[in-house]
Formats: C-alpha cells, structure tokens, sequence
C-alpha cells in the first residue's frame, strides 16, 4: 500500500455566523488501494492558514508520496529532520506536519476498521467531560461580542442549562463599545480590572459554586496585567488562568505562574516535546493545552501527553477549528492515560462549522461519546466540498 495523491482543500469561511476570522485548511491523503484520509491544520484563526496549504503539498510531494500510510514514525521523523524549517518550528511547518499525521492514522483506522483510539492501545472511555469555551463571544448559533457582565452571566446559565460542568470566559478581551479591547500588556487600568472584576462575578453568580471557571487570556496580556486579573478573581475559585502571556522564551510566563495565586494551563502556541519540555521542568504549568492541529499531529501529541505525565500535569487538547479537528481531539483524549477535560468551542455550535461533514460531534449534558467509527470517522460533506478550492501533488 503507497501513498499516491495529497490534496488541499480550503473552506473561506471568514464572517459567517458572526465569526471574524475563520479559514480551514484540511489535507487529504490518498492511497493505490482506494482508501483515503483526512487531516486539517490548526490555524482557522488568526492570520496565516493559506501559507500551510503549500506546505502539506510541499512535505507531501518530498517525504509521504509513495511510502506505505502505516509508516507514520518513519514520514513524521523525515518531515522533521529533511526538510530544514521543522528544525526551526513554528505554526506553518509543524501544522502541515500535523494535518499530514492525521490523515495517515485515519488511513490506518479505516483500513483496519478500528477508531484511532483503539490503534493506540485504549478501550473506549466512558463520555469525556468537556467544558463550554470562550463565553464572552455568548453561547448560541451566532458569535457575538458581550459586552456587559449581565449577558456574560447569562451565557453562563444558559451552558450551565445545557448541563456543563465547565465553562471558560475571556473578561478582557472584549472592550466597553464591543470591539476587539486594545492595550492589553503591561499594567492594567483600574477600569480594565474593574471590567474583569464584574464579569468574572457574574459569571460566578450565573453558576453558582459547582461549576468550574477556566479564565482565558489568550496571551494578550503581559506578566504585570495577568497577576492583576489573578489577584482580582483570586476568591472566584477560578480552576485555571489560561495564557497569561506570551511564549517567546518561557520567563515572563514563569515568572507569571510562580507568581500567579490561580493554577495555570496553557500550551496551544508551543509545538513538539521540545516546546512544553522547558515549561514543565519549570512546573510552570498545572495543565497543558496542546493542539492536535499544530504540535505535529496525533503521533506527536500522545508523545507531549506522556511527557507531561512523567511530571503529574494533565492535557486537555487545545481545540478551535472544523468538526474534523474535535475528532482528532477526541481520539487523542481517549488514548491518554492524562486527560482532563474536552474544550468544546462556541465556533463548534455554528452552523458555517457544523454543514462541513455529515457528522455533527455535538457533547450531551456536557459530556462527549468518542466516535467508534473507522479512523477519525468523518465525512466531508459533498456541498462543503463544491465550495472548496482544492490543490494537489501525485506521484
Ligand atoms: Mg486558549
């Protein structure tokens, strides 16, 4: 069995359903036996998703066309140590890698007509709990920008409602007139601290004392402005503060964990074992947040998950893209011996994300069944597909 064909496909989905900024990117990888599998790219968001078509296509032509699907140790080390820039890291080169892994272990599933998880030595867990993450743009079918700490209180209930047990709210990242807030690093005004204050409450107030609080920061703030929000939400009983600054270097991020009186996950911009090894040798974080979609795929991410067990941290994927990256989440999260707790994104309730397959990976009472099917177990649907621009390589 070779691998024969690597195609891209794009899906511009940018403001649909109120989401600003949204673009998939997916690799499908085909074989001379007629079976083919998907993977996408973890970069829907922020800026730079086009530049990781060209480079699954560039990978793909030079390390994966003609070797056999099963071989995914062998390509993952080849696109790491020949092709240069993954000697490097970063987003582009380690999320095409991963969008590549993933779509050969769902070759391998689907040949074997086994869930990835099985391929990976676990049973089926019983449903995974997840949480309902990133409230401040509201809970529903569209993404809208809160603003006053009563709709945040009232996206709360209305998770809580649907029965999580679990939510996370960014309090700063949306500013006064709704807008995207500005001036987030170094110290924080007391009307920004003020603003988180009133959020975090009503978040709190809306859920009552059972229900965990992950407080997202997405890294938008500096040392300095995290440990003011940690110091006013200290009493809040917030289970994690999530990226308090940046990763160019773990100092200011040490410095704001050892600092910090709330517990600290993090981890979606870091990529391989090489990137969280300093930061858990540091125990700077108290749980990790990989993304599936850009540490180098499946094989790379079970291999972050052991490492952060030798050191007693848990894993929760970092998950922010189509239907196809919850499944590789959920087949990752089944096959580790340290998971936590499944981020289900309020982009994954909109209808722009749910029409890209045939499945509809939705949690029930806040908790997720893992798919049982072959592979990932997930269909592109034929009219997403119409719309998607499409580049390949063959042998
Ligand atoms: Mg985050």
């Amino acid at each position: 069995m070779k691998v024969t064909k690597i195609e891209v496909l794009e899906a511009e989905l940018s403001g649909q359903d109120g989401i600003a900024s949204w673009h998939h990117v997916f690799a499908r990888v085909h074989t001379d036996e007629g079976v083919s599998g998907l993977g996408e790219v973890g970069m829907a968001y922020g800026t730079g998703a086009r530049a990781s078509g060209p480079m699954i296509l560039a990978l793909g032509e030079r390390f994966v066309l003609g070797h056999n699907p099963f071989s995914t140790e062998s390509i993952w080390e080849r696109m790491l140590r020949k092709s240069f820039w993954a000697e490097g890291g970063g987003p582009v080169v380690f999320g095409a890698m991963s969008a590549i892994d993933a779509a050969l272990w769902d070759i391998k599933g689907r040949v074997l007509g086994q869930p990835v998880h099985r391929l990976l030595g676990a049973d089926t867990p019983t449903p995974l709990r997840c949480y309902a993450s990133q409230l401040q743009f509201d809970w529903g079918k569209k993404s809208v920008n809160l603003v006053d700490a009563t709709q945040y209180r009232e996206a709360a209930i209305r998770a809580r409602e649907e029965g999580y047990d679990c939510v996370k709210v960014d309090p700063l990242m949306i500013a006064g007139d709704g807008s995207r807030a500005a001036k987030l690093r170094g110290i924080l005004t007391p009307e920004q601290r003020r603003t988180v204050r009133a959020r975090m409450e009503a978040v709190r107030d809306g859920l009552g004392p059972d229900i965990d609080i992950i407080l997202e920061l997405h890294s938008f703030t500096s040392t300095a402005g995290a440990l003011q929000v940690a110091d006013a939400v200290a009493d809040l009983g917030i289970l994690f503060m999530e990226e308090p600054t940046h990763y160019n270097g773990p100092r200011a991020h040490n410095r704001a964990a050892r600092k910090s009186p709330v517990a600290i996950a993090a981890g979606e911009r870091l990529y391989t074992r090489w990137g969280f090894l300093p930061y858990l040798e540091a125990e700077t974080m108290d749980m990790i947040q990989p993304d599936v979609g850009l540490v180098g795929g499946i094989s790379e991410a079970v291999k972050i998950a052991h490492l952060a067990h030798t050191f007693d941290v848990g894993v929760q994927a970092h998950v922010c893209g189509s239907p196809l990256a919850t499944a590789i989440a959920l087949q990752f999260e089944a096959a580790i011996p340290n998971f936590e707790i499944h981020e289900h994104h309020t982009y994954a309730l909109k209808a722009c994300n749910r029409d890209l397959f045939l499945e509809d990976l939705q949690p029930k009472a806040g908790r997720f069944n893992v798919p049982t099917a072959p592979g990932l177990g997930m269909t592109l649907s034929p009219d997403a597909e119409r719309s998607m621009v499409k580049t390949f390589v063959t042998a």
